[in-house]
C-alpha cells in the first residue's frame, strides 16, 4: 500500500497544498466581515475603506472556488488511479498465493475484498480528505482568527472546541466496533449466500431450502440487533455537542459584556461566529468517522490479504529445459495442518514407466501429485526429478515439463476452445478436433452449437463430459511427464477404454503417473504403489 501511495506522491502534495489553501480561504471572510463591523465611521475615507474591504471579500470567494475545482478534479482522478493500482495489486497477490494461504479464504471473503473493500477505500480517501482533513484544517484556521481578534474570547472558544472534539472522538470510536461487528455478520451473510447459490441442486435434492432460511434469519436477526443499538448511540452525541456549545456561547458573551477591558465589536462576532461554526465542521468529522470506520475495516481487511507471505514466485528457482527423468521421492513427509498426511515416503517412478498409485480414499494419494506439482510444500525429505531436487526446481519449469489432469476437472467459464488450448496460439483446432475423433467424442464437440467457439457452461455438461475435455487439454499440452488422478473414474466403460489406448501411446514416450481405482487400470502398469495409512505398503513391479 506505501508503495502505491508514494508513486502518487507529487499529487498528494499538491492536494494537501490545495487543501491549505481552500480552507483557509473558507475560513477568512468572517475575519473582513469583523474589520467591516469595526470600521471607524468617524475617519474621512470611510467609502475607500468598505469598496477595498468588498473587493477583498469577493476576491477570496472568487479565488476559494477556482482552487476548490482544481482541489475536486484532482482528488478524484487520483484516487481513482490509487484504487486502479490497489485493485490490480491485490488480484496479483491473489493469483501468487500458495495453496496453503489461498486455503485460508473462502471465495467470498476473496470476492468481497477485491470489490466491496476496495470501493470502501475510495470513499475512505475521500472522506479522509475532504471531510477529516479539510475540517481540521478549517477548525485551526478558525482558532487561529479567534486568537488574532482576542486572546481571552479564544481561550473560552477553543476549549469549547476541544470538549466538543473529544464527544465526537469518544463517541466515534463506540459506533466503530459496533460497525466492526456488524461487517462480521455480513461477512458471514455473504458466506451463506454464496454456499446457497454454489450449492444449490444440493440445497433442492434434500430438502435444505428451511433449514437455510432458519440459519439466514437467525444471523440478520442478531444483525438487526447490533443495528438497532448503533442507531441509539448514533443520535446521541449530537444533543450533547449542542448543549456544550450553548454553554460556551453563554461563557463568551458573560466574559465580553461583563469585564473592564474593551472589546471590539467585530471581535465578539468573530470569536462567537467561529464557536458557533466549529459544530458543523465538527459533527461533519463525526459523521464521516462513523463512515470511515467501515471502510477503515475495509482496509484493514485488504491489509492482511495484502502483508499474507508465502507467494508463489513461480520463476524463482532454476529452469532446466527440457526437464525429465527418473521421479525419486525420499523420505517424504506432508501436512496440511497438524495431522501428517504423508509419512516417509520413499520410492522411484522410472523415466518413461506408467506407474500407478492406489489406496483407500483420504490415505494421500492426491496428496502425493500436489507436492510432485509444487502446489504444496513438504516438511522434510526430499522430491528429485532427473537427481534435481524439485525444491531447486522453478515452478514454471516443473509445470511447463509435467501435465496434469486433477481429480476435479476444473472447466472456466470461457470456449470451448480456451479451455483446451488456456491461450496457447500453437495449438490448432485441427489438433483438438483429431484428438476428439481419436477419442470418439466427436458428436460430443458437434452437440455444441458454435463449435470450438461455443461458451462452456459448467452446470450443462455431464461429469464425464467435463473430464473428457481436462483430458483433452491435458494430453494437447506435450510434457515429459504425464498425471492423471482418477481421468476415466465417471466415464462410460468404451471411453475409458479409448482413454486407456492413448494413455498407453502417451506412456511409451513420456513417464505417465495414475491415479486409479480401477483394476484395469491397474493391470497395464509397470509399477504398482500401494499407499497405507499415508506410507508406501508396497511396491509391485508387473
Ligand atoms: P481420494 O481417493 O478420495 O481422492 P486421496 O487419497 O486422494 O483420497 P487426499 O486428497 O490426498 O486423499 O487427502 C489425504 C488427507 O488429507 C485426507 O484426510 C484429507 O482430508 C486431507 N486433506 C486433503 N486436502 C487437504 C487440505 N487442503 N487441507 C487440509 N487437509 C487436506
Ligand atoms: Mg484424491
Amino acid at each position: 500500500m506505501k508503495k502505491i501511495l508514494k508513486k502518487y506522491i507529487k499529487q498528494i502534495i499538491v492536494i494537501a497544498l490545495l487543501l491549505i489553501i481552500c480552507d483557509f480561504l473558507v475560513a477568512l471572510p468572517p475575519y473582513i466581515v469583523k474589520q467591516v463591523v469595526d470600521i471607524d465611521f468617524t475617519k474621512e475615507d470611510i467609502i475607500q475603506t468598505i469598496i477595498f474591504l468588498i473587493c477583498i471579500y469577493t476576491s477570496i470567494h472568487l479565488g476559494r472556488l477556482i482552487f476548490k475545482y482544481i482541489r475536486d478534479v484532482l482528488i478524484n482522478t487520483t484516487i481513482c488511479k490509487i484504487l486502479k493500482d490497489i485493485r490490480k495489486t491485490l488480484f496479483n497477490k491473489i493469483l501468487d498465493f500458495k495453496m496453503i494461504t489461498f486455503n485460508k479464504y473462502n471465495s467470498a471473503e476473496l470476492y468481497t475484498r477485491l470489490t466491496e473493500d476496495v470501493d470502501n477505500l475510495f470513499a475512505l480517501f475521500l472522506g479522509f480528505l475532504y471531510s477529516i482533513l479539510s475540517n481540521i484544517l478549517y477548525i485551526v484556521f478558525m482558532i487561529i482568527m479567534m486568537f488574532v481578534a482576542n486572546i481571552n474570547l479564544a481561550i473560552i472558544g477553543a476549549i469549547t472546541v476541544v470538549i466538543i472534539s473529544f464527544i465526537v472522538y469518544k463517541f466515534t470510536k463506540i459506533l466503530g466496533n459496533l460497525d466492526n461487528e456488524m461487517l462480521k455478520k455480513r461477512d458471514k451473510e455473504n458466506k451463506e449466500f454464496s454456499e446457497l447459490y454454489n450449492k444449490s441442486k444440493l440445497t433442492y435434492l434434500f430438502q435444505l431450502q428451511n433449514k437455510n432460511i432458519d440459519k439466514m434469519n437467525s444471523l440478520l436477526y442478531s444483525e438487526l440487533k447490533i443495528r438497532k443499538k448503533y442507531i441509539f448511540i448514533h443520535h446521541f452525541p449530537y444533543w450533547l455537542i449542542a448543549m456544550v456549545q450553548a454553554i460556551g456561547i453563554y461563557l463568551i458573551m458573560y466574559y465580553a459584556l461583563n469585564i473592564n477591558t474593551i472589546i471590539s465589536l467585530g471581535s465578539i462576532y468573530l470569536v462567537l461566529y467561529y464557536t458557533k461554526e466549529c459544530k458543523t465542521p465538527l459533527e461533519e468529522i463525526c459523521n464521516q468517522l462513523e463512515e470511515m470506520q467501515t471502510c477503515l475495516n475495509s482496509y484493514k481487511r485488504i491489509k492482511v490479504l495484502l502483508n499474507e507471505t508465502g507467494a508463489e514466485h513461480i520463476d524463482q528457482g532454476t529452469y532446466i529445459n527440457n526437464l525429465n527423468g527418473d521421479i525419486v521421492f525420499q523420505n517424504v513427509f506432508m501436512k496440511y495442518d497438524k495431522e501428517m498426511i504423508l509419512k516417509n515416503i520413499s520410492f522411484t517412478i522410472k523415466k518413461g514407466s506408467k506407474v500407478t498409485v492406489v489406496g483407500r480414499t483420504g490415505v494421500g494419494k492426491t496428496t502425493l501429485i500436489n507436492i510432485l506439482m509444487k502446489l504444496y510444500d513438504i516438511e522434510s525429505g526430499k522430491i528429485l526429478i532427473n537427481n534435481y531436487d524439485i525444491s531447486t526446481i522453478s515452478t514454471k519449469c516443473l509445470r511447463d515439463n509435467v501435465s496434469y489432469i486433477s481429480q476435479n476437472p476444473y472447466i472456466f467459464d470461457d470456449t470451448l476452445r480456451n479451455n483446451i488450448t488456456l491461450g496457447k496460439k500453437d495449438i490448432t483446432d485441427k489438433q483438438i478436433n483429431d484428438l476428439a475423433k481419436e477419442i470418439g467424442v466427436q458428436n460430443l464437440f458437434k452437440r455444441m452449437p458454435e463449435g470450438l467457439d461455443t461458451e462452456i457452461k459448467i452446470s450443462e455438461l455431464s461429469y464425464g463430459e467435463l473430464q473428457i475435455i481436462a483430458f483433452i487439454r491435458a494430453i494437447i499440452h506435450k510434457a515429459n511427464i504425464y498425471i492423471f488422478d482418477e481421468p476415466t473414474s465417471n466415464m462410460d466403460l468404451k471411453t475409458e477404454k479409448t482413454i486407456q489406448n492413448i494413455i498407453d501411446k502417451i506412456s511409451k514416450n513420456s513417464t505417465v503417473i495414475i491415479i486409479a481405482h480401477r483394476k484395469s487400470t491397474i493391470e497395464n502398469s509397470d509399477e504398482i504403489i500401494y499407499l497405507k495409512d499415508g506410507k508406501v505398503d508396497i511396491i509391485l513391479e508387473q
